[in-house]
């Protein structure tokens, strides 16, 4: 380790040693050469680039798509003497003349820069002139899994970073994210030139965050038991899919008498801002967010995550659940989610633009997230392998604790493929879950009296399990691949994969419901 590094890690940032793999990050990155680093959020990344950028001679440019992290930042720096400044759409000629200005003069150590700056020429311009001057130390690319096409964070402006390292090759380059899987890696290397970079990939594992899924039956209900009976005064953050829900959720946790306070994109700037000002400032806050809230957040005590709506991927997940327990103190992430979260997404893919391509990513990214949420094996070892790292049984989460009992689910799975394939092939119909349900269990409802579905021959042939069993066996045979959702209305059909079940050749193993845990009242409707 040079001398050098840690002067400056010391005496700018008042921290006596470097963390895990920063110290190895830090002499590759000052010593010249390009460098990817994996590490999960809060693992400190910023000192990385931060570091070499004081060391070595020149500017040290940063590309970072958090415009509106961008002025806290540069202030955060600033306050302990670093020369620092940005470059983005939220600022006035002036401002930006000023920035610009410093740089020319080689009085900035730090720039931070948007990424679409560097698709204009005169962004390009500027940045020739300051290395034929006083010279650029490094380029950061914060984020980098933005430049993967199908990843959830994608940002077409970053395909065009490839032309730091074609116009600028000697100087070196640190790529980083907090999340990567193999395939994402690789695109990362592919598409910004990083074929020989050093990797740094550090662990993932966050020992002290207990991972808890469970079917969701009446939601609040769950999340406020819950709250009540492990986290009564406790700061945290519940995520929801949708601006109402997030409303909602807020507004009876505050009825419940739990301090709760919304932020999504819908909101005034000014509420929001306000509202994650108090959050980080006041103990015991819950928030109640979509997942435009998070990214950036440092806040150490974050004693759960709640998520009552399915995450689209095992990456935002991660990312998401990753915002708890920053201190290394016991925490819970703990997710909700049922069958209509899968008819929702699997509907919203259905519906998304772009090419087959993309919706078979999209469709990838699902069926990952919901392997997660059926598992009968460790959570922690199955989100550990998504991103490539092997582990053992945590005996902490709740597959751990409480192992769930699978059961030989091939009779009931053929009950049911047997309904939605007689009502397409002799009636030409197709029906979401309740209905099929209704039928199986023998109802004799408005719809059943009216299609004549009780004429089916599978009409109650399915009164041995409970109307929650069902919608479990329908949410499983989804997550399976073995029923998929169909056009807006998000009807169910059986896939060609279905046949081999009917036809006897496959069996399906399905993960038994939990009872419910807390809360009123049974479960059924
Ligand atoms: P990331 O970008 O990986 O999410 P940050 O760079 O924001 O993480 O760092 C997370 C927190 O850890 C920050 O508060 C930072 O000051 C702190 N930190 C990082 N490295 C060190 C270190 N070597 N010693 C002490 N604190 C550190
Ligand atoms: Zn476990």
């Amino acid at each position: 380790m040079t001398t050098a590094a840690l002067d400056v890690l010391e005496r700018t940032f008042g921290y006596p040693a470097f963390r895990g793999q920063q110290a190895a990050i830090v002499d590759h990155v000052v010593g010249g050469g390009d460098a990817l680093v994996l590490m999960p959020t809060g693992g400190g990344k910023s000192l990385c680039y931060q570091v070499p950028a004081l060391v070595r001679a020149g500017t040290g440019v940063v590309v970072s798509p958090l415009i509106a992290l961008m002025q806290d930042q540069v202030d955060a720096l600033r306050a302990v003497g670093v020369r620092a400044g940005f470059l983005n759409s939220t600022q006035t000629p002036a401002e930006r003349s000023a920035v610009e200005r410093d740089l020319l003069a080689g009085e900035l150590d730090l720039l931070y820069l948007a990424p679409e700056r560097l698709g204009t020429p005169s962004a390009l311009e500027l940045l020739d002139r300051v290395v034929a001057g006083s010279g650029i130390a490094l380029f950061a690319i914060d984020e980098a899994h933005c430049v993967a096409q199908w990843g959830h964070d994608f940002r077409p402006d970053y395909l065009r970073l490839s032309v730091l390292h074609e116009r600028w090759p000697r100087v070196p380059r640190i790529a980083l994210t907090a999340t990567a899987t193999e395939a994402t890696r690789r695109e990362i290397v592919t598409r910004l030139e990083l074929g020989d970079a050093a990797s740094f990939v550090s662990s993932f594992d966050r020992p002290n965050i207990t991972y808890r899924i469970e079917p969701k039956q009446q939601p609040l209900q769950q999340l406020l038991a819950l709250i009540r009976a492990e986290h009564d005064g406790d700061a945290g953050i519940v995520y929801c899919l949708s601006r109402a829900s997030v409303e909602k959720t807020a507004a009876a946790l505050v009825a419940a008498g739990i301090p709760a306070l919304p932020y999504h994109a819908g909101l005034d700037a000014g509420v929001r801002a306000a509202n994650q000002a108090r959050f980080l400032r006041e103990d015991g806050l819950v928030m109640v967010a979509t997942i435009a809230f998070g990214m950036g957040i440092d806040k150490p005590d974050v004693r759960f995550v709640a998520h009552l709506d399915l995450p689209k991927s095992v990456e935002g997940y991660y990312q998401e659940t990753g915002r708890a327990g920053r201190d290394g103190l016991p925490s819970t992430a703990w997710l909700a989610y049922g069958l209509a979260d899968v008819v929702q997404q699997r509907r919203m893919i259905e519906g998304s633009d772009g090419d087959l391509a993309h919706r078979r990513n999209l469709s990838a990214h699902l069926d990952a997230m919901l392997a997660l949420c059926e598992t009968v094996q460790c959570r922690r070892v199955q989100l550990l392998a998504y991103f490539g790292q092997d582990s053992q049984a945590c005996g902490n989460c709740d597959t751990c604790l409480t192992p769930p009992q699978s059961w030989d689910g091939t009779v009931a799975a053929q009950k049911l493929l047997s309904t939605v394939v007689r009502l397409e092939r002799e009636r030409n119909q197709r029906f979401g879950a309740g209905h099929l349900v209704d039928i199986l269990l023998g109802r004799s409802g408005d719809r059943v009296v009216k299609g004549r579905h009780d004429e089916l021959s599978t009409w109650g042939i399915g009164t041995e399990h409970s109307d929650v069993e069902w919608r479990g066996v329908v949410r499983q045979l989804l997550a399976q691949g073995l029923l998929a959702v169909q056009g807006e209305y998000g009807v169910l059909t059986a896939t060609p994969a279905a046949g081999e079940v009917l036809g006897g050749q496959r069996t399906v193993m399905l993960r038994t419901e939990p009872e419910r845990r807390g809360g009123a009242g049974g479960a059924r409707r």
